[in-house]
């Protein structure tokens, strides 16, 4: 029997885990695209900022993550333009390609709300690399700056605001406050200048989440020192100056926007219905409208628990819909119809500096401190070993060793 065709585009969280799934069922071929050479781990990104981690911890490469797989998975490194699914066919920057199965995984990016004037072109967003290794550079400059600096009892603090007390901006505001209190010593009385400011329209930082993590991490943050201000809308951001609604005026060296996100939006024959961040909005098969063989995962769909509340756009999330949809590509495949996505949220850690975090696991197990660090470096080495096992892999294929 000739092995179906499946194409993968994006090679995030989610397209990743989706291949996990189905690579090694010899009924399949499977190709990935995606624009980038790597898969970024988004979830690491606040210890890159902060000098914690290195480009070798936050990056994989997906040519040799390919190749890690037994038949290899094919890699087009290309930037996908448009689907058809009435003729099954993906359209990229380098040709077009057939399908049999599509998984459309292409994530989102900041959204750099065009109503608040002069975020674009002040703000740094960290959802992609070039962005996070931008502020790295910059947040290092500023602490060389504050080092070299002759000192000056008197001299006024300077900001980094952090636009979005949401679960990214909350943990970049604590590692890069944790490094300046952690070094305040070594870097002298000029670093301690370094203030952080954390703003969000909601009424608490972290919306949405366990009670217990949004206390937990508020404390953190105060004993970190960061300035927390909540019901805070922007109202525009100039050179130098963050404006509010309420009329007050803060100064800011620089800032980061982490307040909202949009997807990446493909072209298609047929418009498929999206919400207001643009997510494509599949059926309860995460089918495409009118399709049983075009499927939308992670951050780039709406995604919805049992009780029909649209699920928090994670690397987890963007996971689980991968696994159900590798499931369900299977099933179909067998002419078997899966059941409807059912998914929730198991649990949460939020990294606060150091090695402090806090978490919460299936509404019950509760954890802070160095115990919420070991849990959630478990976590994530474990999903980065996995990555690096594949690699290894590929890179011996391909250089014959
Ligand atoms: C600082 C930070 C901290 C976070 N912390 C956590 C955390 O602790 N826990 C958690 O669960 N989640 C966390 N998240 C969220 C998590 O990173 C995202 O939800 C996750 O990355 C979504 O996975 P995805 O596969 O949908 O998209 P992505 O991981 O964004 O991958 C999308 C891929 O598609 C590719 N692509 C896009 N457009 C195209 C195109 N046209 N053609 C080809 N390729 C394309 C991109 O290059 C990218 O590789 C964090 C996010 C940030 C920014």
């Amino acid at each position: 029997m000739t092995p179906k065709q499946i194409i993968v585009i994006g090679g995030g969280y989610g397209g990743l885990r989706a291949i996990e799934h189905l690579a090694g069922d010899n009924r399949f071929r499977i190709t990935l695209i995606d624009y980038r050479p790597y898969h970024y781990l988004q979830t690491e990104a606040y210890g890159y900022i902060a000098g914690r981690f290195d480009i070798h911890d936050i990056t994989i490469d997906l040519a040799n993550w390919c190749d890690g797989f037994s038949p290899k998975i094919r890699f087009v490194q290309t930037r996908a333009l448009g689907y058809d699914t009435a003729n099954n066919t993906v359209t990229t920057e380098a040709g077009s390609f057939c399908y049999d199965y599509l998984v459309i995984a292409v994530g989102a990016r900041t959204n750099f709300f065009s109503f608040i004037g002069g975020l674009r072109e002040h703000s740094y967003g960290v959802k992609n690399l070039q962005r996070a290794f931008a502020f790295r550079q910059m947040f290092e400059t500023l602490i060389y700056d504050k080092v070299e600096e002759t000192r000056t009892p008197d001299a006024s603090p300077l900001h980094i605001a952090i636009g979005g007390a949401g679960l990214s901006g909350v943990e970049i505001a604590a590692e890069m406050a944790e490094v300046i209190h952690r070094h305040h010593r070594t870097l002298g009385a000029n670093a301690e200048k370094i203030r952080i400011c954390l703003i969000d329209a909601a009424e608490t930082i972290l919306p949405g989440m366990h009670p217990y993590i949004i206390t937990r991490t508020q404390r953190r943050l105060e004993a970190l020192g960061i300035e927390i201000m909540t019901r805070a809308f922007i109202d525009r951001v100039d050179d130098g100056a963050i404006h509010l609604k309420d009329g007050k005026v803060l100064p800011y060296r620089y800032m980061i926007f982490t307040g909202g996100i949009e997807a990446n939006v493909l072209d298609s024959d047929r418009p498929a219905p999206t919400n207001r961040l643009r997510q494509l909005q599949p059926d309860a098969y995460l089918n495409l409208a009118g399709t049983d063989n075009a499927f939308a995962v992670g951050d780039c769909a709406e995604l919805k628990d049992v009780t029909g509340r649209p699920l928090p756009p994670t690397a987890q999330t963007a996971e689980k819909s991968a696994e159900y949809v590798a499931r369900s590509i299977r099933m179909r495949s067998e002419g078997k119809i899966p059941k409807p996505f059912h998914a929730r949220v198991d649990g949460m850690f939020v990294a606060l500096g150091g090695r402090y975090a806090v978490g919460e696991l299936f509404g019950i197990i509760r954890v802070k401190g160095y115990t919420g660090y070991l849990l959630k470096k478990a976590i994530t080495k474990g999903y980065y070993l996995g990555l690096k096992l594949r690699i290894n892999t590929g890179y011996k294929k391909r250089s014959g060793t």
